[in-house]
């Protein structure tokens, strides 16, 4: 394979002219944290991307931002001031009562009780709203921790507490802009956004998503909405004009997602002009992932990525899902080098190699890992035949509502 991107160019130009280089935000409560041992977030991501950049060369200190937390009235400008002090509460005492149970859904469906239950998510908040900041004048910053595109104002959904997206476009919205297109490339619906600014046409969001899995499919007795609608997150679900969805079938592969990048997602882009793109970078749809049934290699998000580079003057690029610690700890640190435009290498540098060695994973895929889940960044290319299903996806999001 050849080696992924065009030669190094290590500095973008924003629209106000200024040389400004890509900012990356992280911060080490990642590392230490988490979700509990048997939670598919008991697995090391954000901590992967900043040591495999690192080993590579590509993050010097004056690029990394230590992110902030975002303070409870921060929050309050999207979320319910005692959805946020039930957070406080709980990692307070490490415990939640029966009633804040049922109105919050925290020590519930996914979204246990940790040490770092509010601290955590309110540092991926923070870095969120830090980003959409320092894009006033233009430029790009990426905050892999957050994306965590499911969190509703009053509670939490799908190991999403908090919703640093919406709190993003929020500050984005508040400081003047008019129009912000929301990108949501994970596996999964991204149905809080989309909810967060439903009939706001100031914000268009774009989900390209796994048909049929959750929060779309709701089993009785799962961790329901009860403002969703049937249709939610199928393509006729354009929440008031203000969203668009592409819903994709299983063993969606990496010529399907470059044909709706160049069919449907560009075109949308293009006619909406936004002044900022925020690209939710889930890493759930890649083959190596369990929790979809999705078929890309990392190769088609970075695709995405480049491809959201000339869209607007602001650029802020999130995580999202990623269940797999070598395959989303490999996709996020090649997100780094798409924004930077940094040349991938064919084979990794012992340095980079080690901090792959060294993780672990209990899941039957990680017992015997291969071996290019240690020794590379990108993964083979799996491109395949472009279903009808997809092509029909691609025609029926770009028609007007009424021909839908
Ligand atoms: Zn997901």
């Amino acid at each position: 394979m050849t080696s992924h991107g065009s030669s190094a160019t290590p500095y973008r130009f924003s629209a106000a002219g200024a040389a400004s280089r890509p900012r990356f935000i992280g911060s080490e409560i990642y590392r230490s944290s988490s979700y509990g041992a048997h939670h598919p977030l008991a697995i090391p991501r954000v901590s992967t991307c900043i040591d495999l950049c690192r080993a590579l060369g590509w993050l010097p200190g004056e690029v990394y931002i230590d992110s902030p937390r975002a303070t409870p009235a921060q929050l309050a400008r999207f979320h319910t001031p005692d959805y946020v002090s039930a957070l406080l509460e709980a990692e307070r005492t490490q415990r939640v009562s029966p009633d804040a149970r049922r109105r919050f859904n925290i020590g519930c469906n996914g979204n246990p009780v940790f040490p770092e239950i509010f601290r955590r998510p309110a540092t991926a908040c923070g870095g969120s709203i830090e980003g959409a900041t320092l894009l006033r004048d233009g430029g790009t910053v990426y905050n892999p921790a957050g994306g965590t595109h499911h969190g509703r104002p009053d509670r939490a959904s799908g190991f999403c507490y908090l919703n640093d997206p919406a709190l993003a476009i929020l500050t984005l919205l508040d400081d003047g802009l008019a129009r912000v297109l929301y990108l949501d490339v994970d596996a999964h619906h991204g149905d809080g956004v989309q909810a967060a600014f439903a009939n706001d046409q100031r914000v268009l969001t774009i989900s390209v998503h796994e048909a049929g899995r959750w929060p779309m499919s709701r089993p009785t007795g799962s961790d329901d909405d009860r403002s969703k609608r049937e249709d939610e997150g199928t393509v006729t679900d354009r929440a008031g004009g203000a969203a668009r969805n592409l819903p994709v079938p299983a063993g969606f592969n990496d010529s399907e997602m470059a044909f709706l990048l160049d069919r449907a997602i560009l075109p949308l882009a293009a006619s909406f002009a936004p002044e900022a793109v925020v690209l939710q970078c889930g890493a759930d749809g890649l083959a190596d992932d369990p929790q979809s049934k999705l078929g890309l290699s990392n190769l088609a998000l970075w695709q995405v990525v480049r491809a959201a580079k000339p869209l607007a003057p602001r650029l802020l690029v999130l995580g999202g899902g990623g269940y797999n610690p070598w395959a989303v700890g490999r996709c996020w640190a090649g997100v780094w080098a798409a924004l930077n435009d940094f040349s991938v290498p064919e084979q990794l540098p012992p340095a980079a190699e080690t901090v792959l060695r060294r993780l672990g994973w209990r899941h039957s895929w990680g017992r015997s890992p291969p071996e290019h889940w240690f020794t590379t960044l990108a993964d083979d290319p799996r491109p395949g035949p472009i279903r009808t299903e997809v092509r029909d996806i691609a025609t029926r999001v770009l028609a007007p509502a009424d021909g839908l």
